[in-house]
């Protein structure tokens, strides 16, 4: 089959199209053949070697999230078809491929209106978003989330959940067409988050009284000034974040406010049962709908790390195989 494989840590131009062994499924595994790979921000941190005893070995194919169909399963699974249409919530053998090798626990149905592409587009942009929202920051209807980066795959997903259970939405963006996806999502008023006051107009937006959840997706650049923008008994759910930051904890102690840090891979099963049932049904009555922004063919893995990584986020990356 074809595949990306990683031979050494890198750049972009480490990822290589390739020919490499098809991998069969063995008990409690599956096989599905990858219609679409989603793109994170993660297979880039990953590919470049940055997580220490945490790298995958040499070489890898990379990615986590694919859609597709069922093409074989391995002996002791007997409550999957071949050819039924599925996502996946990781993989054993990497997503960017024809083929992808999963852990039964890691495959499941792909609702009938949700397109290949879009069900790349679910798992980590989707889990996150639920997480941080409902099990960490436990984020209630009425409430004011400020979503800080929302025109990215987490933050579309934030916004669609935050809409369906009746929250006000504040979304930020960095260029003029991630502003009007935010906007169209439901988000109540969009900012620029390259804007020099724009901080002052969100907390004008509450009128002084602040939000009640931020869920912040470069805690290095924003983490100090949120805690500025957070209501009493606020919440900060730090989702994203390339560096230091520093902060001033006064602001923390006045609100009696909480700064959460999350990492989807931690998320207890019991937690990991709750998320895929929620996602399910919102995916299968329309409120949730993956925002696909940007589809390359696999082998231009490459320019999809690179662009994922740069300003004018639209929804998600995804590859085609
Ligand atoms: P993405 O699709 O690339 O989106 C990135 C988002 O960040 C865009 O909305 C982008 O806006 C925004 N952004 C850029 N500059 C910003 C700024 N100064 N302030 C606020 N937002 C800014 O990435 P993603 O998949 O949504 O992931 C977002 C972040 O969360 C990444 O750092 C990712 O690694 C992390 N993440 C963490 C977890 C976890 O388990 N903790 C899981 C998933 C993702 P513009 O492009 O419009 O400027």
């Amino acid at each position: 089959m074809k595949a990306i494989r990683v031979h050494e840590f890198g750049g972009p131009e480490v990822l290589k199209f390739e020919e490499t062994e098809e991998p069969w499924p063995q008990a409690g595994e599956v096989l599905v053949e990858v219609k679409a790979a989603g793109v994170n921000p993660y297979d880039t941190y990953m590919r470049s070697g940055g997580y220490g005893a945490r790298n995958p070995a040499l070489p890898y194919t990379p990615g986590s999230d694919a859609a597709g169909v069922v093409e074989s399963v391995g002996p002791e699974i007997n409550d999957l078809a071949l050819g039924d249409r599925v996502f996946t919530t990781g993989t054993i053998s990497g997503a960017y491929a024809e083929l992808a090798l999963c852990k039964r626990s890691q495959v499941h149905p792909l609702p009938q209106q949700i397109s290949f592409a879009q069900g790349a587009a679910i798992y980590v942009p989707y889990g996150t978003a639920y997480r941080a929202l409902f099990q960490l920051a436990q984020a209630r209807p009425a409430e004011t989330v400020l979503i800080h980066g929302a025109s990215g795959g987490v933050g579309i997903a934030a916004v669609q959940l935050a809409r369906a259970v009746g929250m006000t939405i504040f979304g930020t963006a960095g260029s003029e067409q991630g502003l009007e996806l935010v906007r169209a999502e439901g988000a109540r008023q969009v900012f620029n988050h390259r804007s020099p006051d724009y901080q002052n107009e969100i907390l004008a937006a509450t009128n002084g009284r602040g939000v009640d959840v931020i869920l912040e997706m470069l805690a290095n650049v924003n983490l100090g000034n949120d805690l500025k923008l957070l209501a009493h008994l606020g919440r900060v759910i730090v989702i994203g974040s390339r560096g230091d930051v520093q902060i001033t904890p006064r602001e923390i102690m006045a609100r009696q406010g909480s700064v959460i840090g999350m990492v989807l891979w931690n998320t207890p099963d019991a937690e990991a049962a709750s998320i895929h049932a929620a996602l399910y049904a919102g995916l299968e009555n329309g409120t949730l709908r993956p925002i696909v922004g940007v589809e390359l063919p696999l082998a231009s893995a490459a320019e999809a790390h690179r662009r994922v990584m740069e300003p004018g986020a639209f929804g998600k990356i995804v590859l085609l195989p």
